[in-house]
This record gives C-alpha cells, sequence and structure tokens, in this order.
C-alpha cells in the first residue's frame, strides 16, 4: 500500500551526488556510547534502523586520528585498517538492508579527550576548549602548526579513503558542535594571523582545503556533505549570518548539506528535550540557509510528527529529514509512515534519557526497550519470539510503565490470557502525574503508545479501577502473577547522602511529598514560603519549584548537590531549567544538607560545615522513593499457598522492585516479558559482551 497522499513527499528518492536516497528520511550521526569498543552492538544497531527504512544511516563521530582519541567517550575510530574491518560489519549490516551507510568523520581539536593516546590536544590558536573539567580535558591545548594543519588534512583524507574501500556511500565532514573545524571558524578559538585566521574566508580555509581534498580523493564514488552548525549561543561560534557565507563559500564542495545548530557548550540549543524546545524549532535559522544553496539540505529538528516532517519538506526549506532521536526510539518510524500505521509509532517523548544514559556510557530509551540490546540481548523491536508454551494466565499488577511494557510484551508473545489491573481507573501509573507538571506533556507519549497496543491485542484485557489484594491474588486463578505496583516518595526526609530521617517532620502538616502535591492536589496555604527540598536531582524537584512558582508561591529550592537539578545538566535542559527558576523568582540553594527542621525553620549545613537556616511556611520533600511491595511480600511469604492457588511464579518488577528511572523500570517489565521462559526469570540472563583483543 503506498504512503498517504500528504506523506507521499517523504518517499520520493532524492540523488545526492552519486547516491540516491531511497526516501527523505536521514537517520544523522549520534552517539551510542558504543563505538569502536563495541562494535557489534554498534552495527546491529545501525542495522535495526536501515531494516525500519531509514534511506541513510550514519554512524557516530568517527574520529580521523590518536589526535582526536575521544576515549573515556567512545567514538567510532576509523584509524587504521583494523578499524576499517570493524567499521565494515556495520556498512554490510545496513547495506543489507537497502540503506545508504555514512560516516561522519571528526576531529575534536581542543575538545578532543585523548585519554589513551595522551598526545597534545590540537588547536588554531592554543586556546582551552570551553567545557570545564571533567567534561573538557585540562590543560592548554597546542597551536597548530602549518605541518599539523597539513597532518590533519591528510588524516581525513586517508579516514575517507578507508571509508569509501569499507562500503560508506556518503562521507560526512563534521563541521559543528564546536569541534576542530569550528574551533578554526570561530574567532573565539582562531586569532591566527596566517592564512588559517582573520577574515571569515580565511578561517574557513582549513575546512574547504579539507573538503575539497576529500572531494577529490572519494567524491566520484561517495557522496560528500558536511555538517554545519549553523548558529550558536554565546561567543565561541560563528553567526548565522557568517554561516550563510559560509554555505555559499563550500557549496560546490558538497553534494549535500546536514544542518544543526549549537556547540559542545550549548549543546542544549541543538538537542534540549520536549520540556524546553519545541519540534521544528530549528526551521526559521535553516530558511535563512536555503537562499544560500540549491543543494539539498538535511535538516534536524526534534522532528517527531510526519505531518510537520512533510510539511517541513514540502515548504523547500529542508530536502531531507534528519533525526536521531525519532530513531531510537521508533527505529521503524519511515516503514510505520509508509504503511499508514501512524498509531504504531513509539513518539519520543524528547526527555533526553538516550543522551543522559550515553553520558553514562551506554545509551538507553525510555520509550523503546530494545535500544542497544539488538545484539547484546538479541532484541528486535517490532518482533518477539512466540511462547513455547502459551497456556498460561497472567496477572499483572498494576498499570505503570513497568507493567505495561510487561502486560504488552507478554501480550505480544501469544500468552493466552494476560489481565492487567490497576486501582486508577486509566493505565499510567506515576506517569499520569507526571504529564501535568510543567513542560512534561510530551511524557504522555509513552502511555498513549501502550494504550493503542492493549486496543490491539485481544488477549491483554484491562482492568482498571479495582485493587487487588494478596487474598485477591491468591484466588484470581492466574498461573503467573507480575507485581508491577510501583513506589512513593518518602516523608520522612532521609536522603542518599545522610540514610537517616530528617529530625522534625514526621506528621507535620506544613510538610508534603510530591504525591500530595500532584496526586492528591494538596497545597499550602497561598501565597506563602514554599522550600522544595530537592536531594534527588531529577525533573521532580524543580518541577515542582516551577508549579508552585506559577501558582504564585514564595519558593526556595535547597539542594545537597552542587547544581539545581543536577541530572539536567545530563539531559541538556540544566540551564534553562535554571534560568526559567530564576525569572520565576525561585530562590536557589545549593551544597545544603538539611538537618532539621521545626517552627517554621529549616536548618542544615552548607558544604563545608557552615550553618544554614531557612525560615519557611511549607517544606515539600523531594529526597528518595521507596518500593511499594509489600503484596510482593505478602505473596512470597506465603510461597506454600501458591500452588493451592495455581501460581506457578511471582515476579516483581519496576518502581516496586528498585525505584528507578522510566527507562529503566519499563525496561524491566520488557525484559521480564522477553525472559519469561528462561530458567529464572525473575533474575536477567547473562547479556552478550564484546571484547576486541583477547591474549591468554
Ligand atoms: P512503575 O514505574 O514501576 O511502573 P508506577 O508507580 O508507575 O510503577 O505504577 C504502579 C501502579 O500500580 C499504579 O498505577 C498503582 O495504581 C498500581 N497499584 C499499586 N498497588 C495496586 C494494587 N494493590 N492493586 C492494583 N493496582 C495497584
Amino acid at each position: 500500500m503506498p504512503p498517504a497522499d500528504h506523506h507521499r513527499v517523504l518517499f520520493e528518492p532524492i540523488s545526492i551526488g552519486p547516491k540516491t536516497l531511497r526516501n527523505r528520511f536521514f537517520n544523522v550521526p549520534h552517539g551510542t556510547g558504543y563505538g569502536v569498543l563495541r562494535p557489534s552492538t554498534w552495527a546491529s544497531y545501525r542495522a535495526v534502523r536501515a531494516e525500519g527504512g531509514w534511506a541513510a544511516v550514519s554512524t557516530e563521530f568517527s574520529s580521523v586520528g590518536p589526535s582526536s582519541d575521544e576515549f573515556p567517550l567512545h567514538s567510532s575510530d576509523i584509524w587504521d585498517r583494523e578499524d576499517g574491518r570493524r567499521h565494515k560489519a556495520l556498512v554490510d549490516a545496513v547495506h543489507h538492508h537497502g540503506a545508504l551507510a555514512s560516516i561522519e568523520l571528526h576531529h575534536g581539536g581542543a575538545h578532543a579527550m585523548r585519554r589513551l593516546s595522551r598526545e597534545p590536544a590540537l588547536s588554531p590558536s592554543g586556546l582551552a576548549g570551553e567545557l570545564p573539567p571533567p567534561a573538557g580535558p585540562l590543560g592548554t591545548p597546542k597551536a597548530m602548526s602549518l605541518e599539523d594543519i597539513e597532518r590533519v588534512e591528510q588524516a581525513f583524507v586517508d579516514a575517507a579513503v578507508r571509508a569509501r574501500d569499507v562500503g560508506y556511500d556518503i562521507v560526512d565532514v563534521l563541521a559543528g558542535y564546536g569541534y576542530l573545524f569550528a574551533q578554526f571558524l570561530s574567532p573565539f578559538h582562531n586569532h591566527r594571523t596566517d592564512k588559517y585566521g582573520g577574515s571569515l574566508e580565511n578561517r574557513a580555509r582549513f575546512w574547504i582545503e579539507t573538503l575539497s581534498r576529500v572531494r577529490d580523493s572519494v567524491g566520484a564514488e561517495c557522496a560528500v556533505a558536511s555538517r554545519l552548525s549553523i548558529q550558536t549561543q554565546g561567543p565561541w561560534g560563528h553567526t548565522l549570518d557568517e554561516s550563510v557565507t559560509l554555505v555559499r563559500m563550500a557549496d560546490p564542495l558538497v553534494d549535500f548539506w546536514d544542518l544543526n545548530v549549537g556547540s559542545v557548550l550549548d549543546w542544549g540549543s541543538d538537542i534540549s528535550p520536549s520540556r524546553v524546545i519545541p519540534e521544528g524549532h530549528n526551521m526559521e535559522v535553516f530558511t535563512r540557509i536555503r537562499s544560500a544553496t540549491q543543494k539539498p539540505i538535511v535538516g534536524v529538528s526534534r522532528w517527531t510528527s510526519p505531518d510537520l516532517m512533510a510539511q517541513a519538506v514540502r515548504s523547500g526549506v529542508i530536502d531531507i529529514v534528519g533525526s536521531a532521536r525519532q530513531s531510537i526510539a521508533d527505529p521503524f518510524f519511515p516503514q510505520k509512515v509508509y504503511e499508514g500505521r501512524i498509531e504504531d509509532i513509539r513518539e519520543c517523548m524528547g526527555i533526553n534519557y538516550c543522551i543522559s544514559s550515553l553520558d553514562r556510557g551506554n545509551m538507553a530509551c525510555a520509550q523503546n526497550a530494545t535500544a542497544g540490546e539488538e545484539y547484546r540481548r538479541g532484541w528486535h523491536p517490532e518482533r518477539y519470539e512466540p511462547l513455547e508454551r502459551p497456556d498460561v494466565s497472567v496477572l499483572v499488577v498494576g498499570a505503570g510503565p513497568a507493567g505495561l511494557e510487561a502486560a504488552v510484551g507478554l501480550a505480544r508473545r501469544g500468552a493466552d490470557m494476560v489481565h492487567l489491573v490497576d486501582s486508577a481507573d486509566q493505565v499510567g501509573g506515576h506517569l499520569r502525574q507526571v504529564i501535568d507538571l510543567p513542560g512534561l506533556r510530551e511524557w504522555g507519549r509513552f502511555i498513549d503508545h501502550r494504550k493503542v497496543q492493549i486496543e490491539k491485542l485481544p488477549n491483554l484485557q484491562l482492568i482498571p479501577s479495582t485493587t487487588l489484594s494478596a487474598d485477591d491474588i491468591l484466588d484470581y486463578g492466574a498461573s503467573h502473577v507480575v507485581i508491577a505496583t510501583g513506589a512513593r516518595w518518602l516523608g520522612t526526609g532521609l536522603t542518599p547522602g545522610t540514610h537517616t530521617s530528617l529530625p522534625g517532620v514526621d506528621g507535620s502538616a506544613w510538610v508534603f511529598t510530591p504525591e500530595q502535591l500532584v496526586v492528591r492536589g494538596a497545597r499550602p496555604v497561598s501565597g506563602c514560603r514554599v522550600t522544595v527540598y530537592d536531594a534527588e536531582g531529577g525533573y521532580m524537584g524543580s518541577s515542582l519549584a516551577q508549579l508552585l512558582a506559577d501558582e504564585g508561591y514564595k519558593v526556595s529550592v535547597v539542594t545537597p548537590h552542587s547544581q539545581v537539578s543536577a541530572e539536567a545538566d545530563l539531559t541538556l535542559d540544566g540551564p534553562a531549567v535554571r534560568a526559567f527558576l530564576h525569572t520565576s523568582g525561585v530562590a536557589m540553594y545549593r551544597n545544603v544538607s538539611l538537618t532539621g527542621v521545626g517552627a517554621g525553620v529549616l536548618r542544615g549545613a552548607g558544604e563545608f560545615e557552615e550553618p544554614f537556616s531557612l525560615e519557611t511556611d511549607a517544606l515539600v520533600l523531594v529526597t528518595m522513593r521507596a518500593p511499594v511491595d509489600d503484596l510482593y511480600h505478602r505473596l512470597v511469604s506465603e510461597r506454600s499457598a501458591l500452588p493451592e492457588s495455581g501460581i506457578e511464579a511471582v515476579f516483581c518488577i519496576g518502581d516496586a522492585q528498585s525505584p528507578r528511572p522510566l527507562a529503566e523500570a519499563m525496561f524491566d517489565g520488557h525484559r521480564l516479558a522477553r525472559e519469561f521462559e528462561s530458567t529464572d526469570p525473575s533474575v536477567p540472563l547473562l547479556y552478550r559482551r564484546e571484547s576486541l583483543h583477547f591474549v591468554e
């Protein structure tokens, strides 16, 4: 069946130099943390995106040599033939599914981490990168000599030739995000007085020379592109006006443009969460570039809606939809759009768990449990292995993210009967409240997707508004019971840093937990002073502070961490979140641990034990969550009664087992469904691990 008329434009092939994209979906370069050290994980991850219909699938940043060794980050290095061999596996896998393979050639310059190579960092003028340690490297980089420039240009050519020789179709030279070429383009970094510094033409020379040499070497066989950041915030980039000139200058050297905005320091302006930027946020700046080139433009813009994508392509501002996050959430997005199965798309929620988990070494997704598990656990995003013994009746108690994912997974595996029971009248668990917090509406996409699946699965029955006791469960008639009853916020003030209750809080009417505020709608006296004590550091503390400030309370945030909403720095909305708290008049106290509360005063200690006190009329404790696992413990304590009730096994999943971020609760449910018939499904199977060389 052809795609719907209004999406047809997304499936028109388009030429890019010597190659043709089969449609307008370009899976742009994005980090995974797998890199060259986990080449099979990496290849399987990319291959599934090719299988899902993306016209081109790119590597993450591929460093061209040891002066841009990025360890402890994981680049897909292409330094020598051995690296080439690993790339070949990826290229072959991508080609197998009919997509073009693209490589993003990268040099980090002053930002390169170099923990393994221990070479000096290279830079235009010996000026350090903007990222402070530990995120960035320590020390002053070397100002590149003319020989260094020649060596790096040659490294790009060698890498491009290697890429061509292993079968890459597209060579994309990274000139964005504040890395080496962007440093040359930027007067903030480039203070040179030779032919590589000064005028824009001079600052662009290194990039233009490299592009030209790459094109001469591989342009006959490969499409050549450049990934250019066309606008940055702060002084370290180049302006949009300059980008227009740069595009004109380099236009004859590329077959298409791969455009974004931002730099390593304002990475958030490119890939902020949905809390901060709307879909299509780059279209205005892309419009400026359109006037400078007739070459196809790949444009990223936190795209999730096929309608908006089609509109963007139809407008002519961009020609090809560039996407990373939507491809992570749903590798089969293009195929589903083609088939008109829009309701089956797992829409990216824009919560940036992919980015925060990547920074911790392994990319994962809160919508798609299979992202990154294609090789490691052999999971496919669309295919489930049928149960060998489908004659089971599974009772899942709790329809939060964990219970939903387990129930849908088991039903998709063909279990005869899956009952999903929840006390609430709707599915979603704790997420139902989260979506009412300021800016978090799109988190509801998690629930929307599963609701559609529930309706499609005849063997999955949702039973809302029903609270089950242990006796109810014993009498239910299920062969397997999955307890997914979630977690609750502690009202005791116990924090990860103290492991004791906060003296003075218990039972106080002026002390609130997030659930009291969000679920039960409780509020302190109108307009009073409220302090949010955020010892957790996730979205909840800052969201409640924002909610209360919006409602007219005089809000303070106290945190033992060195930054308010510390986790938001990993999801890239930290600066924006703190800015909107600041503009809402929220006072912020960092590095303060509370030691006691009483009579309208909070007492605490600062980083150096200096006393802290703050008068407040109400206190909101965002400190830790505890599992709601009493049902589970009741059932397993009566193990002898289980066989009598026909129950073969009881499992505890999600936050009821261990309260964690949304993605991990969902993963827990998904894993149980996938491994339901293992010897002991309560314990994850060992996953495949990779090592490159092992010499005994
Ligand atoms: P998770 O994140 O682990 O999925 P949530 O807290 O989001 O957990 O969801 C847990 C769900 O379990 C909530 O929707 C809650 O209403 C439901 N629940 C808890 N106890 C029971 C019970 N005894 N019977 C039915 N549903 C329950």
